[in-house]
């Protein structure tokens, strides 16, 4: 049996440019892959890669896909290299769809889902919760690390004035802080229970600092960018970190032996996004999410409150086949 493989590429550029500590963002380019059986069964993957969070590029992945001629035998799913993990997630993730290889398939329950909302970097930040908060939204989430220090912490005392009291927030540094200013965000972060935890504080080399940190002040941390890709949670994981890991599970890799991983005790998870369209979002909270937590389980909010980052909604349509007739 051989599945024969189509590949489109899509673009979509972001209501305002995303700036983190890595840098500013435009637009999200990515490919949808289209798998179908001999019997006619189709199923759907998407491949968004993250190449600053150390995953292949676009262009990486767009020649992987075009090197495959057009066919593509089941066994070879297995044998993506490790270089491409977001390409090992899209052609994994569209062969378990197509052939409902996942046990239980459609019966499984999904969760009560709930979401964090991504804020805008800086002062814009004051007002965009508002309608967020408005629709449901009860945490959010907001980029530091990306301006001078005390202006940040003015701002950021000024965001937890502002939001409500049952609001929830996480504060992403995505790396950019060093051990003194991650110690002084902490210091604040200590005396504010809203604050859900920060994340990625320090660079990615810097795990026993983080470690460190972790053992010193109360509010949690969360390890992202250190644990974009499967190799990366399982050490993280062997050198006993034990706060939260926010998994992206586009870019990960596998997404079978990402469920493995996440079978392991103590594994605490941010489920969340990397502006992937409807095909992967369906993926992870439809099968993935639900085939690891029981229906009736607690979930973290997911970092999937990313929608109002784009104006145009064509990529976020639920039905596959039609979101594949608009590339
Ligand atoms: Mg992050």
């Amino acid at each position: 049996m051989r599945y024969q493989v189509e590949f489109r590429r899509y673009q979509r550029q972001f209501r305002q440019p995303l700036v983190t500590a890595h840098g500013v963002w435009r637009d999200r380019h990515g490919i949808i892959l289209r798998l179908t059986e001999a019997a006619g069964r189709v199923g759907y993957g998407e491949i968004a890669p993250l190449d600053w969070f150390g995953t292949e590029t676009l262009a990486q992945a767009w020649e992987f896909c075009q090197g495959l001629s057009g066919a593509l035998h089941p066994s070879d799913l297995w044998t993506i290299p490790a270089s491409l993990p977001a390409c090992q997630f899209g052609f994994e993730a569209a062969a378990l769809e197509c052939a409902q290889l996942e046990e239980s398939g459609d019966r499984l329950s999904v969760p009560t889902l709930t979401y964090s909302a991504l804020l805008p970097t800086g002062a814009a930040a004051l007002q965009a919760w508002q309608p967020l908060w408005q629709q449901g939204t009860r945490t959010f989430k907001w980029k530091i690390g990306v301006a001078p220090l005390q202006a940040e912490l003015s701002g950021l005392t000024q965001l937890l004035q502002t939001l409500p009291q049952s609001a929830k927030l996480r504060l992403d540094a995505n790396g950019g802080l060093s051990w003194n200013t991650a110690c002084q965000w902490l210091d604040i972060c200590a005396d504010h229970a809203q604050i859900e935890f920060l994340e990625q504080p320090l660079p990615v080399d810097q795990l026993d600092a983080m470690l460190k940190l972790g053992d010193r002040y109360p509010t949690p941390l969360a390890l992202d960018e250190s644990v974009a890709t499967l190799p990366q949670l399982e050490w993280c994981y062997q050198q006993g970190w034990r706060g939260i890991f926010v998994v992206k599970p586009a870019i990960a890799g596998s997404p079978t032996r990402l469920r493995q991983f996440c079978q392991q005790p103590h594994i605490d998870v941010v489920w969340s996004s990397v502006f992937e369209t409807a095909i992967a979002r369906h993926y992870i909270e439809h099968r993935l999410i639900p085939a690891l937590i029981p229906g009736t389980a607690q979930l973290r909010p997911l970092g999937f409150g990313t929608r109002h980052w784009f104006t145009d909604a064509t990529l976020d349509q639920p039905e596959p086949e039609q979101l594949w007739q608009t590339l």
